[in-house]
């Protein structure tokens, strides 16, 4: 075997599936077929969730330090302020969206995968594999031309919406295109009264227009096209994209030396499946979504994080590959689902285009965003933190006669505290009381537990939390049975 794991490209998913295995002590290999890192003006936010999943190696920090944090939305109507959402709320240690480029949170990603003494091995191309109940070979081609064959145990493809691990699988990448396009400017701007902290959206009776702050001082303009029939829009210029700044926003801003200008269609794709055999996809290769929605390059992370505790347990022997490797799927594919719900609905009560129904939303929307537990869902849903695995496989079961989360939701990270799943081992923590019980688990599974409990959320139940952040388990002190047999369920067939 060459390597336990070969990840084919170097986007943020394969960076973060790369640094998250290696840091777990995993043999990785990770090839990418560009010789330098991407350029396009591609993913721009960095939501709290995800800053989140990334502290757990110590990324976060990092990442967070190099962006600009904004921290409220603003939803205009025609000249009328809708509503406001407050990211600062947001109960996280990061409340607020980190706007970065994607080549700079890219190049920060592999600044800290080589951390882990892992390098991209750029100019190699994987070409082909082949599986075996045993392990993957890939034929690689390396800058230069030679060939190579590697042999892995695992394979995940990471290499985005062309992926060629997908297509050699052969499965459909099945979603639709929407027939009308987007316009997008990254620019300087003068004449916008906001703060450079906030993201501000206009509802115009022709269509929507959002200006978004970038960390150096530039702004990301996007706006849509009436339909036109399902043709790709017209390459963008700076006359179009101020034409409809005027039209559509408040009058007198400016725009101006553009970095970037380009045209999309919205272009929701998924697999059904996220794993077959030993060959797992992540990122834009299972599942491509709305730029204009700001989730893509964020799931893709979450993908890579959740897939990576679960191969790393089974790759070092710790855990049988069932239960863990099945949940992959069931898990990720249910996020995606409900990203592609919650941002295909803003975005089609976004672009609206009959009178009618415009003057139904704003009125709807200017009673929703005057409630406070509404602007804060919002709030918790954009920056996915109120995303969970509440119907997974996966979850244990749930005891809870106290307040606190159930099995798949998000256990908060608490302050003072490392987070969960941090460390060279992916292990579970328990939040509870010390006894005597809880004493025997921890001694029963060195490897699974963290040595040390964590002060529970309420008093008389034990919260089991996963590496990555979710509850696996609710049960009633002192009751530690429940938790016992769950880990065994784990450990069952272990290699
Ligand atoms: C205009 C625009 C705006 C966006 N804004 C946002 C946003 O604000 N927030 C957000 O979360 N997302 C956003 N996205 C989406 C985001 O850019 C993608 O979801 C993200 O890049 C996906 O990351 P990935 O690692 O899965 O794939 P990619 O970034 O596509 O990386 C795949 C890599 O694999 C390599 N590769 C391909 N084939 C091979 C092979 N055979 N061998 C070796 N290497 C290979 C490629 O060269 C590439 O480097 C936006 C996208 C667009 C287009």
């Amino acid at each position: 075997m060459n390597t336990d794991i070969l990840i084919v490209g170097a986007g943020p998913a394969g960076l973060v599936a790369a640094a998250e295995l290696a840091r777990y002590g995993i043999k990785v290999r990770i090839v990418e077929k560009t010789t330098h890192g991407a350029d396009d003006p591609k993913a721009l936010f960095l939501w709290s969730r995800t800053l989140e999943l990334l502290d757990r190696s110590g990324c976060g920090a990092t990442l967070a330090a190099a962006g600009h944090k904004v921290t409220a939305g603003s939803i205009i109507a025609g000249n009328k302020p809708l509503g406001r959402v407050d990211f600062s709320q947001v109960n996280s240690p990061h409340p607020y969206a980190l706007a970065q480029p994607q080549a700079e949170t890219e190049r920060l990603l592999e600044a800290h995968l080589a951390s882990f003494g892992v390098k991209v091995e750029r100019g190699s191309e994987l070409l082909s594999f082949t599986e075996t109940a045993t392990n993957v070979s890939s034929l690689l081609r390396h800058s230069g031309g030679a060939e190579e064959i590697v042999t892995s145990q695992w394979l995940i493809g990471c290499d985005g919406a062309n992926s060629k691990v997908r297509e050699a699988l052969g499965v459909p990448f099945t979603g639709h295109e929407q027939k009308s396009g987007w316009l997008l400017a990254d620019v300087r701007l003068s004449g916008l009264n906001f703060p450079a902290t906030e993201l501000v959206s206009f509802w115009h009776e022709d269509g929507y227009l959002g200006f978004f702050p970038r960390a150096d001082g530039l702004y990301r303009v996007i706006a849509d096209l009436p339909a036109n029939g399902g043709h790709a829009p017209a390459a963008a210029s700076l006359e179009d994209i101020q034409r409809i700044v005027d039209q559509r926003g408040p009058g007198n801003i400016t725009l101006s030396a553009p970095t970037a200008l380009s045209a999309f269609h919205i272009n929701e794709r998924n697999v059904r499946e996220y794993r077959q055999g030993r060959i797992f996809l992540a990122g834009d290769a299972a599942h491509l979504h709305n730029p204009a929605g700001g989730q893509g390059m964020n799931m893709g992370i979450h993908d890579a994080v959740n897939l990576a505790w679960k191969l790393a347990l089974v790759t070092r022997g710790t855990c049988g590959p069932q239960r863990l490797l099945e949940s992959y799927n069931a898990e990720r594919h249910a996020a995606t689902d409900q990203v592609f719900v919650n941002v295909g609905r803003l975005t089609a009560i976004s672009v609206l285009k009959n009178p009618v129904a415009q003057i139904t939303r704003n009125a709807f929307g200017s009673i929703l965003f005057g409630l406070a537990p509404a602007r804060r869902a919002i709030a918790d849903t954009l920056s996915e933190v109120s995303m969970g695995y509440e119907h997974s496989p996966l979850n244990g079961s749930d005891d809870r006669s106290f307040p606190g989360p159930g099995p798949g939701e998000r256990m908060p990270p608490r302050e003072g505290e490392p987070p969960f799943g941090a460390g060279s081992t992916p292990r579970f923590a328990l939040c509870a009381d010390l006894s005597v019980e809880v004493n025997e688990l921890l001694e029963t599974y060195p490897d699974l537990l963290e040595p040390a409990v964590r002060l529970p959320v309420s008093r008389r139940c034990i919260w089991l939390v996963r590496p990555d952040g979710y509850v696996a388990v609710v049960a009633l002190d002192p009751d530690v049975r429940v938790i016992a047999s769950y880990l065994n369920s784990l450990t069952q067939s272990a290699l």
